[in-house]
């Protein structure tokens, strides 16, 4: 920084201007210059930063009575640059000047502050203010939900701007005087020899302001604990362990922090007869052995509901048949998965003495060679174990 410039034509005033032109002074060309309202000028950032090592000196008595006596030489800045070590002045952060000149110019001033800030700039206006926390709510579904979607209604405990104080922590109609200990920047600087070390305010938590009278309704937090109910919508193919983010509906910042998200995981409750292979839907469906020898068609339940299935003839235990796209759709969207039935021939029980009768009629014309080639071929197998067996 090279401070060139007199004190004086910097401020654009005299010698003999009173403080309270100089304060005057500094208040217009300060938000005038400041980057917040010049995005990217780096000559205006400049201004903006001798403006204030202006008003700095200026503004005190002592120092300016030293500068007038002695000149803008001794006020020249120690460098940044790392030859700093010969004296020099070290001047205050050129940003908490200036919070420090709007905090400090209370009820009065405090308008043109927030004015000044609401603009929509990336700079904070004031420390203190914290993003809200994000949460996590876990949901159980149907496996039909699942299927199709759901819109649910859920109750979550969350922290949220106090209604009565509005957030600022104020019992109703009071307001905060600025912290006498940091004298409102929010941060104190501890010297350790060559180095200052910049630290949170313990007095105010690095608000820069005290409450004078906590708001009664949530002690001066500006949050309150609530049960909020939101309705959400679950998108059709959710699976267990997706997570719907809802954006905003966290925890409520603190003064002027954002809201965090929330986060909402979902659990798929096992269904009686299907099961969830990624996209694809597995249903056991077990048939009887007629079916299963002369083939057939059976009626099977899908998520889209009823259809029917046509059994080939000679199907067997634990064969696989397909029924295409009625599998879950795709959170992303695109093909669904398909439905696949796994055969399951059951063996009838508690046979009448009629069945029992034609199960023996059948048994005693049946030809294994030629209805039971598995049959057929275990036996030759092993028929020739044992004659191998001799022959060792
Ligand atoms: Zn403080
Ligand atoms: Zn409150």
């Amino acid at each position: 920084m090279s401070l060139k410039q007199d004190f004086y034509e910097l401020l654009g005033v005299s010698k003999t201007t009173s403080q309270e032109e100089i304060k005057k002074a500094y208040r217009k060309l300060a938000i005038k210059y400041h980057p917040d309202k010049n995005p990217g000028n780096k000559e205006a950032e400049e201004k903006f930063k001798d403006i204030s090592h202006a008003y700095e000196v200026l503004s005190d008595t002592q120092k300016r009575s030293l500068y007038d006596q002695v000149g803008h030489e001794a006020f020249t800045s120690r460098g940044t640059n790392g030859h700093g070590g010969r004296g020099g002045f070290e001047y205050h952060d050129p940003y908490d000047i200036f919070s420090q000149f709007f905090g400090n110019a209370g009820s009065g001033g405090g308008s043109i502050f927030e004015e000044f800030f609401s603009g929509g700039s990336g700079r904070r206006a004031s420390s203190g203010e914290r993003d809200g926390a994000d949460l996590r709510f876990d949901i159980e579904i149907d496996f039909e939900e699942a299927a199709y979607g759901a819109d649910r209604k859920i109750k979550i405990p969350r922290l949220e701007t106090c209604d009565s104080c509005s957030g600022s922590g104020c019992e109703h109609g009071t307001g905060k005087s600025t912290c006498s200990k940091c004298r409102g920047t929010g941060h104190i600087s501890m010297s350790q020899g060559f180095f200052s070390i910049r630290q949170a305010c313990p007095s105010c938590h690095g608000t820069g302001q005290i409450i004078q009278n906590p708001c009664r309704k949530c002690g001066s937090e500006g949050r309150i604990r609530v049960e909020k109910i939101l309705k959400i919508h679950i998108p059709p193919g959710v699976d267990t362990g997706s997570r719907l983010r809802v954006s905003g509906e966290g925890e409520s910042g603190v003064r002027g922090g954002q809201s965090g998200d929330l986060y909402v995981v979902v659990h798929v409750k096992q269904h009686e007869i299907f099961h969830r292979d990624g996209l694809d839907i597995i249903c056991e469906l077990p048939i009887d052995f007629a079916t299963a020898a002369l083939g057939g068609i059976v009626e099977v339940p899908t998520i889209t509901g009823k259809t029917k299935l046509k059994i080939p003839e000679g199907t067997q235990n634990g064969s696989v048949l397909r029924l295409k796209g009625k599998g879950m759709p795709s959170l992303r969207g695109g093909q669904r998965g398909d439905q696949h039935i796994k055969i399951f021939v059951e063996v009838p029980t508690n046979l009448t003495r009629e069945q029992k009768d034609l199960l023996t009629q059948f048994k005693t014309i049946h030809d294994t060679s030629k209805n039971h080639p598995l049959m057929e071929s275990f036996f030759t197998k092993a028929k020739r174990f044992f004659t191998g067996g001799e022959e060792a």
